[in-house]
């Protein structure tokens, strides 16, 4: 029988633990193919979220828990998932059932045909504001182009993936995460299916406009270095523009005489050369940002307590003892 993970990231997730339990029984029942391991990660609730998990580890050993030391957000608590996780396939769920667990039959039946990542793109987000929407859509756009593996636009973390997925993701071990470009990244067969976006089941979203800026910006600069090297090229542009420009003032002076006029054309090109300037100034600071943080080479997380053994241990275990 193949053993499947269901890694479940919850930040103050109280109020809708006991519907998603309740979902989660159902579905594993009909599944029952298939033996089931549910990993909670708790990252850093503050909330009875983590008693709450424990409760549960003793009423039924196939839930488990990892629970982290603080919140280190979404893109992290994956990566502590993916590292306790056990099974042969791997499902990411969300744990306000914004994610359907139903779909896993689907996800199943591909996985069974030889597909390694099979993603789940939404097909609208109900209780979203239009803004939201716009945003995420105009992002993915941008992002699209600039990398040059795919982000898929509207596909999550909402997916089954494969044991060797599984095997290449924990070692990309960055700590500024963005998971949604790592599974491109790592290459895979890969199947598209869709589902309907519920709304949230029970308790607020964790997102507000400043964090999703900041993974926005994190998608953009740990897969490409276009915004680095555009510069260079905008500089160039300008430089011509510039040498133009001075050429034809140097005409109409021999022309024309001396003109003293002129002062809105300086300050104007001061100013764009200034703000230009700043920009870049910005985005090398960004990227530098990012080598700083890598290159202390902290893991990425730590753990309180677990109802498990991290993966990795236990097989090097294995092997020393062996
Ligand atoms: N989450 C987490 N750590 C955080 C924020 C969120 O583990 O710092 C989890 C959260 O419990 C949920 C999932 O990530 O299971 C998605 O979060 P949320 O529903 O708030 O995001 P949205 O669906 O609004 O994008
Ligand atoms: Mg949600």
């Amino acid at each position: 029988m193949k053993t499947l993970s269901v890694i479940i990231p919850a930040y103050n997730e109280e109020e809708v633990l006991p519907q998603l339990i309740e979902r989660l029984n159902e579905v594993s029942e009909k599944l029952d193919r298939y033996a089931f391991e549910f990993l909670f990660v708790n990252d850093g609730s503050t909330d009875q979220t983590l008693n709450l998990l424990k409760e549960l580890n003793k009423q039924d050993p196939r839930m488990k828990y990892v629970d982290l030391s603080r919140n280190f957000g979404k893109e992290t608590a994956m990566l502590a998932g993916f590292d306790y996780a056990t099974g042969d396939g791997i499902v990411i769920l969300d744990a306000d059932l914004q994610h359907p667990p139903e779909i896993m039959e689907e996800m199943i039946y591909w996985w069974e045909q030889g597909y390694e990542d099979i993603y789940a793109v939404r097909k609208k987000r109900e209780g979203e504001s239009f803004l939201k929407e716009w945003t995420s859509k105009t992002y993915y756009k941008v992002v699209q182009k600039m990398t040059p593996e795919k982000v898929i636009p509207q596909a999550g973390d909402f997916r089954l993936l494969d044991k060797k997925c599984i095997v290449a993701l924990r070692q990309l071990r960055e700590q500024e995460r963005y998971t949604k470009g790592m599974y491109g990244w790592i290459g895979f067969k890969k199947k598209e299916i869709t589902y309907f976006a519920e709304e949230r089941a029970a308790g607020k979203t964790k997102w507000n406009y400043s964090n999703l800026f900041k993974l926005a910006i994190d998608g953009i600069t740990s897969y490409s270095t276009v915004p680095l090297k555009v510069w260079s090229y905008i500089g160039f542009a300008i430089s011509v523009f510039a040498f133009l420009f001075l050429a034809v003032e140097i005409v109409k002076t021999i022309i024309y005489g001396t003109n003293v006029a002129g002062y809105p054309t300086l300050l104007a090109a001061i100013l764009f050369l200034g703000g230009i300037q700043l920009i870049s100034l910005g985005v090398i600071g960004e990227y530098l940002g990012r080598v700083f943080v890598e290159t202390k080479g902290r893991p990425p997380y730590f753990i309180r307590e677990s109802s498990q053994e991290d993966v990795e241990k236990e097989e090097q275990h294995d092997e020393s003892s062996a």
